[in-house]
């Protein structure tokens, strides 16, 4: 143990969760490359939990952070802020909700927060609809939309929640379904779930389930979904905080995969965006946006730094057509992965879009979860200089991968590689 680890114990408290039996201290990085405080040198496959979105220590970032640094580090609340009016005309303009209007704040859980204050305002509803095995945040009323126990410390709850099926497509009474009737089957659920509540406010949902797992339901759900939850007036809420900025390769949004029947009504978003920087936000129609009738900030989101970095982050991906990379050298690296999967025998399936990977686990020869085994993967996998992520609900038996979009075909063969033989050894 090292004296760090000693110190953080004794202060920090007992549920802040730590990777590793001996857990790292990552001192820097640079591009897809993270460097401990021992020297050690790791390729990330993680990203920070997604947040690194483009590459560690992007010089276009790292300018604009100091130069606004420099100038004026916090002024966003109450004044004219210029970084915070010119990010969110570019994410009003991205997001395909009509006429959009911005509201930024500090965190994922945030976003989420304020998106659950505007649907139950406008709806005058404390009715929510989630997904089961979801994951929205760490504040009260986020936990409270969480199917993911895993991750919900308190069940008391300010909102009244409903889950509904549709996250998990492999566990639960429709395991095994074809895609087609997973969807009618999902959407007779949320048919007859409407028939004996009163008005929900809004279904919250994650396009591809992060801390879940990785686990996507088949596309054009949510649209499925949308038709029956308009004809009830109920708003649809897309967690991008994972999905978002081209993270699934073939889409900008994940809600594009589900938006035959048009944009969420609000769009929450977090993580990539800032590159590190801690921006989250929320999108919606003016009139959603709108319907508080109390002032209301949020003191540290929107603060000009963070709009610094997110503003070059942004360009630097768009210039650079890193959703792009994430649909060619994700499609190589799940293609590599599954041939890897195939001759282990603790892989029971190799998923994902772009570059958000998932590799559930097993005992071999049966569906049961293998927690012990997701854990000596990522234990291996470290010893062999790449670091993972894990996750899926009560079981934590799927290595999660999600790289830095600007991951090189090289880097991606690499970390194939040590993945490998982490899961040959554990
Ligand atoms: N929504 C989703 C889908 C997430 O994955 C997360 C973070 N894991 C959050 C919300 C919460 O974001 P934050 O940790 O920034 O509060």
């Amino acid at each position: 143990m090292t004296e760090l680890f000693d110190r953080h114990r004794a202060v920090l408290p007992d549920w802040l969760a730590l990777y590793y039996q001996d857990p790292i201290e990552i001192t820097h990085g640079e591009g897809r490359h993270v460097w401990d405080a021992e020297g050690n040198r790791y390729l990330d496959f993680f990203g920070g939990i997604l947040t690194t979105m483009t590459a560690h220590a992007l010089p276009e970032v790292t300018k604009a952070v100091s130069e606004q640094a420099g100038r004026i580090i916090h002024s966003s609340t109450l004044y004219l802020n210029r970084p915070m009016v010119e990010l969110a005309e570019r994410v009003a303009g991205l997001s395909g909700i009509p006429d959009a209007r911005v509201f930024f704040t500090t965190s994922g859980t945030e976003a989420n927060d304020t998106a659950l204050m505007l649907a139950t305002a406008y709806r005058g509803s404390n009715q929510i609809l989630a997904m089961r095995n979801s994951y929205h945040g760490r504040s009260f009323s986020t936990v409270s939309v969480t199917g993911n126990r895993s991750w919900s410390p308190t069940s008391l709850s300010p909102l009244q929640t409903l889950y509904v099926h549709g996250g998990v497509r492999d566990r639960g009474p429709y395991a095994g379904l074809t895609d087609e009737r997973f969807t009618e089957a999902c959407v007779a659920d949320l048919e007859d779930l409407l028939g004996h509540v009163r008005t929900p406010a809004a279904l919250i949902a994650e396009p591809v389930q992060g801390v879940g797992g990785f686990t996507a339901p088949p596309d054009g759900l949510y649209a499925a979904f949308r038709e029956v939850l308009d004809r009830h007036g109920v708003l649809w809420i897309s967690d991008e905080v994972q999905t978002g900025w081209g993270r699934t390769g073939e889409h900008f949004w994940g809600w594009q995969a589900h938006g035959e029947n048009g944009p969420p009504d609000i769009l929450t978003f977090a993580k990539g965006i800032g590159n590190g920087m801690s921006i989250g936000g929320v999108v919606a129609r003016p009139e959603i946006m709108n319907c508080l009738d109390a002032n209301s900030i949020s003191t540290f989101g929107g603060s000009p730094v963070t709009m610094a970095a997110g503003l070059a982050n942004l360009s630097y991906l768009l210039e650079h057509d890193l959703q792009g990379n994430a649909r060619r050298v994700g499609g190589l690296l799940i293609e590599r992965l599954r041939a890897i999967g195939a001759r282990a025998d603790s892989v029971r399936q190799v998923r994902g879009r772009g570059l958000m990977i998932g590799i559930e686990l097993t005992r071999p020869g049966t569906t049961e979860a293998a927690p012990e085994t997701a854990a000596a993967v990522l234990e291996a996998a470290r010893e062999g200089g790449l670091l993972i992520g894990k996750g899926g609900g009560h079981h934590t038996s799927v290595l999660r991968i999600a790289p830095p979009l600007s991951l090189t075909v090289a880097e991606a063969e690499e970390g194939a590689e040590i993945l490998e033989l982490a899961l040959r050894s554990a």
